[in-house]
């Protein structure tokens, strides 16, 4: 689970994130959803405890600083940081040992998975930008993190990788993982989300659960929320804040 408890965070004068709660529970994909600006990226990177900021972020439990919360975290940043001189297959391997995993085969099936098995002898400074954000996904899973967090995970990758990492949503899901997912390409998540914030000046303008918006689309959603022709729900802040 992800607790996220009153966290604000400025840089100089601008307020990136202003008092956000919000709570991700085992088994649920949250979905932050907001025109570029709206401070998605800040409240990811303070989760994976890269900001310092205001307010408590709990993982699993655990501050988001020890070393419990950071064993039990996947973090997918917005720019893959790949090291130029491992390959592809060194990246994976790394990553496992800093994990302290056994070779249990699990890099190998990502690796397969994303089409970069056959890749795994190339550099990391020899990858194309979608290749370098397929393994970027690849190093984050390959502990098997209980809690997933996706900073604009979509961007660069092809048609065959988008599918594969919607049905990775779903596994992550079903195996109880707490999954929160940062994006601006609504489509992307539209049939993955349980939970939608829809971020908008470091605020959330509206959170909806699955079922409130049946009818609706994400996206109607989201132009509706943003577009401020639903009066009745922008700048609300429903979100099981504190909980
Ligand atoms: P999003 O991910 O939704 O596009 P960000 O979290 O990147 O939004 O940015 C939120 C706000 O914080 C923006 O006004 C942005 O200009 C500002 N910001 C982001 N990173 C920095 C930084 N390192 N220094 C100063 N301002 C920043």
């Amino acid at each position: 689970m992800l607790k996220i408890n009153h966290v604000t965070k400025k840089y100089g004068k601008t307020v990136a994130n202003r008092d956000i709660s919000f709570f991700v529970d085992d088994g649920q994909i949250a979905v932050l959803l907001g025109p570029n600006g709206a401070g998605k990226s800040t409240i990811i990177k303070c989760i994976a405890g890269l900001l310092r900021f205001d307010g408590d972020i709990e993982i699993n439990g655990n501050p988001n600083k020890s070393m419990e919360a950071k064993r039990a975290l996947g973090y997918i940043p917005e720019l893959p940081a790949l090291y130029d001189l491992l390959t592809v297959e060194e990246h994976m391997e790394f990553v496992r040992r800093a994990y302290r995993m056994e070779d249990d085969g699990t890099a190998q099936q990502l690796l397969e998975r994303f089409e970069l098995w056959d890749k795994r002898d190339k550099l990391g400074k020899e990858l194309s930008k979608g290749m370098q954000q397929k393994l970027s996904i690849c190093c984050a899973l390959v502990h098997k993190p209980k809690v997933v967090i996706f900073d604009e995970p979509m961007v660069g990758l092809d048609p065959h990788a988008i599918k594969q990492l919607k049905e990775v949503f779903g596994e992550l899901r079903d195996a109880g993982a707490t999954v929160l997912i940062s994006t601006h390409m609504i489509d992307s998540v539209e049939d993955s989300w349980d939970v939608v914030h829809i971020m908008m000046n470091g605020s959330f303008a509206a959170t909806r659960q699955k079922g409130e918006v049946a009818e609706q689309s994400l996206e109607d959603l989201f132009f509706t929320i943003t577009e401020g022709t639903d009066a009745a729900h922008s700048g609300e802040q429903k979100d099981g804040a504190g909980e």
